[in-house]
C-alpha cells in the first residue's frame, strides 16, 4: 500500500524540481532589463492614472519616458513642478513648460444666445447634436447639458445656472477629456496666466453672428488692427490671440464692440501690475 503512494510522489516530486529548474532558467535567460529610472519616475507622478498623457497609465507613461519616446513635461496633472523633477531624472531641461487649462470659448448663455427651438430629449450634448445640430442659434456655441461636467475626473467644469460650461482653472489639469468629450469642439487648452481671451467659437460670417448672440466675434478686426503687439491672428471669421507675445494690455477688450474678447481680472491684475 505505501509503496503505491510512494511511486506517484517521488514522480510529482521529481517533475516539480526539473520543471522549477527549467522555469528558473527560462526567468534568467528571457528576463527583461527594468530600466531603473522608471520606479524614479513614477515616484514623482501624481498617480491619478487619468491618461491625460496619451499613455494607459502613470506607470505606461513612465516606461515611455525612460525609453526617450515620451516627452518629460506630457503629464498634465503634475504639470511644471513635475516636468521639472522628471528631466533631473532624465538629465534633460524640462523648458519651463506653462501650465495650460481648459477653457469654454463661448458666452453663448440663454440670455445672449437665442435658440433655434425647444429641445426635449435627452439632456446630453452627445444625444442633442444629433437633431440639428442642437438647439442654439449659433451652431458653434456651447449647449449645456453637461458632457464635459460628467467625463471630467477633477470636478472642474460645470454647466452654470444660466446654461454654458465653465471651468474652475484651480481644479482643471488640462488632461483634455473634455475637449474629447464635447460634440462641439468649443473647448479649447489656454495657458493658465493669461486672462483675455476672444471666447467665441462661431466661424459665420458677422450678420449671422449678431442674429444669434449678443457676444459673438462679427470679424470686425477692430482686435487684430489695434493690438500693439500685433499677436492677434484671424482666421475662419474668428479673431485668435497668439499668447507667446501677448503683454494682456487690454487694448482688444477695450475695442471689441461686441465683448467677444474677455478679460479675467484676478488673473490679469497678478499679470499686468
Ligand atoms: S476641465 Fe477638462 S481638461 Fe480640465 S481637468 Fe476637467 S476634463 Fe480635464
Amino acid at each position: 500500500m505505501i509503496s503505491e503512494l510512494i511511486v506517484p510522489v517521488l514522480w510529482l516530486g521529481g517533475m516539480a524540481i526539473v520543471f522549477g529548474a527549467i522555469l528558473g532558467y527560462a526567468s534568467k535567460v528571457f528576463a527583461v532589463e527594468k530600466d531603473p529610472k522608471v520606479p524614479l519616475i513614477l515616484d514623482v507622478l501624481p498617480g491619478a492614472n487619468c491618461g491625460g498623457c496619451g499613455f494607459p497609465g502613470c506607470e505606461a507613461f513612465a516606461v515611455a519616458v525612460a525609453a526617450g519616446s515620451a516627452k518629460v513635461d506630457s503629464c498634465p496633472v503634475g504639470g511644471a513642478s513635475t516636468a521639472e523633477k522628471i528631466g533631473e531624472i532624465m538629465g534633460v531641461d524640462a523648458g519651463g513648460s506653462e501650465r495650460m487649462i481648459a477653457r469654454v470659448i463661448c458666452q453663448g448663455t440663454s440670455s445672449n444666445c437665442s435658440n433655434k427651438f425647444e429641445y426635449y430629449g435627452v439632456r446630453d450634448c452627445k444625444e442633442a447634436v444629433i437633431a440639428q445640430g442642437g438647439h442654439k442659434s449659433c451652431n458653434y456655441g456651447c449647449l449645456g447639458f453637461g458632457t464635459c461636467e460628467r467625463v471630467c475626473p477633477f470636478d472642474a467644469i460645470h454647466v452654470t445656472e444660466d446654461g454654458i460650461a465653465k471651468v474652475d482653472p484651480d481644479k482643471c489639469t488640462a488632461c483634455g477629456k473634455c475637449i474629447e468629450a464635447c460634440p462641439k469642439l468649443v473647448i479649447d487648452l489656454v495657458p493658465a496666466s493669461k486672462g483675455v481671451h476672444v471666447d467665441c467659437n462661431s466661424k459665420d460670417k458677422g450678420k449671422e453672428v449678431k442674429s444669434n448672440c449678443k457676444v459673438g466675434c462679427i470679424g470686425c478686426k477692430a482686435c487684430v488692427k489695434n493690438c500693439p503687439e500685433e499677436t492677434i491672428g484671424f482666421e475662419d471669421n474668428l479673431a485668435k490671440i497668439h499668447y507667446d507675445k501677448c503683454t494682456q494690455c487690454m487694448v482688444c477688450v477695450e475695442k471689441c464692440p461686441t465683448n467677444a474678447i474677455t478679460a479675467e481680472m484676478i488673473q490679469t491684475k497678478q499679470k499686468v501690475s
